[in-house]
């Protein structure tokens, strides 16, 4: 199957992955074109977000050596850096995932009123993400409109939902293509095997309940998030060593549209 792009990129491993994102929408649409119409859709809206960070997963090391972009493979030392450059991605991005919607749920219920739209946001930006502005904000600004998939009218929750099913994705990957190892060093690059049961997946489109789909796939038929701990956990181990004796978390601020101290 042939598949194009049409995106405004860069030679940066930024990009290198988003394309893998922007493919895996394309491939899942295309495995699942041969059911009825009405199940042409991903399991749920967080299974399309997933696919191609899934593949992302096994872009390693040792996967740029053999397709000849690095020259290097990098020492075991590297994993630590390389998994928490992966972690401002993956870890970070999960509190910030799951408030756009928390706030955009307490607008449409009526929860939370016109005259404290911005009010809610930052209470909730503080309370998940421990963030402040940088400079005092009031209602007269409305900072979630910074964020595009509120005035684009985009559900979000589907991100936060995709962060944590691509490593069961890719975990089921790994395991398929016969894999042993430390799971963040997996690649499952030229595997027959992990392809065919991806494909399985994908193929079936919305013609089962998504928890069907999952556990077809993976053998786990709820969101879990044990995979993504598992890819994390020399990097978790690293830095509970590295945070001894530190207090770690935040208290909730009195005003959360206050600026941060300087
Ligand atoms: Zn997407």
């Amino acid at each position: 199957m042939d598949v194009r792009l049409k995106m405004c990129i860069h030679g940066t491993s930024d990009d290198f992955v988003t394309v893998h994102h922007e493919l895996g929408h394309l491939y899942y649409d295309l495995s699942y074109r041969k059911q009825p119409f009405s199940f042409r859709n991903g399991a749920n809206d967080g299974f399309h977000e997933a696919i191609g960070d899934a593949i992302a997963l096994s872009i390693t090391p040792e996967y740029l050596k053999k397709i000849g972009l690095i020259e290097q493979i990098p020492p075991p030392s590297a994993d630590i850096p390389l998994l928490l450059r992966r972690a401002l991605d993956k870890i970070a991005f999960l509190p910030f995932g799951l408030l756009v919607d928390k706030w955009r749920w307490q607008v449409f219920s009526g929860e939370v009123k016109p005259a404290d739209y911005n009010k809610a946001w930052w209470t909730l930006r503080d309370k998940y993400q421990g963030v402040a502005p940088p400079v005092d904000r009031s209602e007269s600004d409305f900072d979630p409109g910074a964020k595009y998939h509120i005035p684009a009218n985009t559900a979000y929750a589907r991100y936060f939902l995709a962060a944590i099913y691509q490593f069961q994705f890719y975990r089921a990957m790994c395991k398929e293509a016969g894999y042993q190892g430390p799971l963040n060093r997996c690649s499952v690059y030229g595997s027959q095997e992990a392809g065919r049961k991806f494909r399985a997946m994908l193929e079936l489109g919305q013609s089962k309940p998504w928890p069907e789909a999952l556990k077809q796939m993976t053998g786990e038929d709820r969101l879990d998030a044990s995979a993504m701990v598992e890819y994390f956990r020399p990097l978790l181990d690293w830095l509970k060593q590295q945070n001894q004796g530190v207090r770690t978390g935040w208290t909730p601020a009195a005003d959360p549209m206050k600026a941060a101290a300087q």
